[in-house]
């Protein structure tokens, strides 16, 4: 049987680009740790997320250092239900990896993921990361979609993730 893939959303320039953005976007005041924190948000990205899971059996994870807020802050604007969560304090970074010059969340991502499908949508995602979890043995397979910081996630990113998702040989795995 097939595991269930999963679909990690990074928050700061994925959902909340860096980035002038005009249209749908509205600015919300979030606090955490007691710091006030402006971010610009856009329901359409909600929903895309919602459906992309919906059409995929994919579940969808925060994969963020905005960590439980998320679910507090971000979720809720974007009609989004309480996600799972991966822990990722900067404070604590794990012990295993390191070498590839991947960033500080990709050896929590792969910790987490434990051999299941995933895509990743984060806008600092690079060759690097991409080099570290293919060197994991128990990292499966992956597709990282480098979103733009400054334009936030698109509908091509979107697209990307659903085409890769649709296309995955579901029935080969776990027969090798
Ligand atoms: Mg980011």
């Amino acid at each position: 049987m097939a595991e269930q893939p999963l679909l990690l959303v990074d928050v700061d320039g994925v959902l909340n680009p860096t980035g002038r953005q005009r249209g749908d976007f509205r600015t919300y005041d979030c606090v955490t740790s007691g710091t006030l924190y402006k971010v610009r948000l856009n329901r359409t990205h909600g929903t895309w997320l919602l459906t992309l899971a919906q059409n995929t059996g994919a579940a969808l994870i925060w994969a963020t250092t905005w960590e439980d807020a998320a679910n507090d802050w971000i979720g809720p604007p974007l009609g989004l239900p309480t996600l799972p969560v991966i822990p990722m304090p900067p404070s604590a970074p794990p012990a295993r990896g390191r070498g590839f010059g991947e960033m500080f969340k990709t050896p929590y991502v792969a910790d987490y993921v434990a051999g299941r499908p995933f895509v990743w949508f984060d806008d600092a995602v690079s060759e690097a990361d991409e080099e570290y979890l293919r060197h994991r043995s128990d990292v499966g397979e992956f597709l990282l979609v480098q979103v733009s910081a400054e334009r936030g996630l698109t509908r091509d990113d979107v697209d990307r993730a659903g085409a890769w998702l649709g296309d995955r040989p579901r029935e080969r795995r776990g027969s090798g």
